[in-house]
């Protein structure tokens, strides 16, 4: 099992111990470390690559439910995504999946699932394509108009630069979150940027809520990152930070609530009553708080452009 850390080969120690996963039930327990060195936090054991993919495939897709469901389920989604009420909510509850960025040039959007994020992305003015290993997903995306590659990142070769990458939570499921941004800085042309938001591992969500923060994510989070790690991950990869900001969603807060009151049933952060209900308490009547811990830079979610050398 590797005690070391996976950014800077440092020794690590456990910091919190017995957590589970709170998303898909996944059977089992992992023990966060932390780098003495450099301070980034991981998760223990590290999944191996193929362990992985069985979990993805068993876990992050459609796969389990059936045809009909899936697509009325999708339209629901889509009919949400492109409605007033979801552009109000990027306003309200903060943006972290860039939807709401204008802008034109190249776009690249790693790990584009069905293709909801190009949808908006286009309508914004970019020229969108979708990286996705997900044959499923990738084929929903391309039946909408895309072009999407199904390639890992690492042995993606396009035939023009990008002017736009965008990684939003995804760069904490890497493997090796260092070769994912070099890979990143090798398909950007000079100037172009990249846009992250990932999970803030420094947040009062997780200090507060301990093993039911949903951000945790094990086995699928590998990586935990602060502000200043990633900062610093970004500038040994050959980027510089223009613009960073902390948002708390309130489907992560009521996700998280939940995940607490009702340990072990992962089906209830899906459920929209009580997620609905918690959202609303959240952006209504916390919000002081929320915007408070973001401003203090214990938000629950980093969101960082960063342009590349
Ligand atoms: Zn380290």
């Amino acid at each position: 099992m590797k005690r070391t850390c996976l950014l800077c080969d440092g020794e690590t120690r456990a910091i919190l111990e017995g957590v589970r996963d709170t998303r898909f039930g996944v059977p089992g327990t992992w023990t966060i470390r932390r780098c003495e060195r450099c301070g980034l936090e991981q998760t223990s054991p590290t999944p191996t690559a193929p362990e992985l993919k069985a979990l993805y495939e068993a876990h992050y897709n459609f796969s389990t439910l059936d045809a009909q469901t899936a697509k009325q389920y999708e339209a629901r989604r889509e009919r949400f995504l492109m409605s007033p009420l979801y552009q109000l909510m990027l306003v309200v509850d903060g943006d972290i999946s860039f939807h709401a960025e204008k802008g034109n040039g190249r776009l690249l959007d790693i790990g584009c699932n069905e293709g909801r994020g190009l949808t908006l992305y286009r309508r914004n003015g970019f020229t969108p394509e979708g990286l996705e290993l997900n044959s499923n997903a990738a084929a929903v995306a391309r039946a909408r108009g895309f072009v999407v590659h199904e390639v890992d990142l690492h042995d993606f070769r396009p035939d023009a630069p990008f002017d736009r990458a965008v990684l939003s939570n995804v760069l904490e499921h890497a493997l090796d979150p260092r070769v994912m941004l070099q890979d990143i800085h090798r398909v950007l042309r000079p100037g172009g940027e990249v846009w992250i938001s990932l999970p803030n591992g420094r947040s009062w969500l997780r200090r507060v809520f301990g093993r039911a923060w949903i951000n945790w994510h094990v086995p699928f989070h590998i990586t935990h990152f602060s502000a200043s790690r990633l900062k610093q991950l970004l500038g040994e990869t050959g980027f510089s930070v223009v613009a960073e900001r902390q948002i708390t969603p309130a489907l992560w807060v009521a996700q998280t609530v939940i995940a607490a009151l009702i340990p072990g049933r992962p089906e209830t952060l899906r459920s929209t009553l009580p997620v609905a209900g918690l959202m609303l308490l959240a952006r209504g009547v916390l919000f002081p708080l929320l915007w408070a811990g973001n401003v203090l830079g214990a938000g629950d979610c980093l969101v960082v452009k960063a342009r590349r050398a």
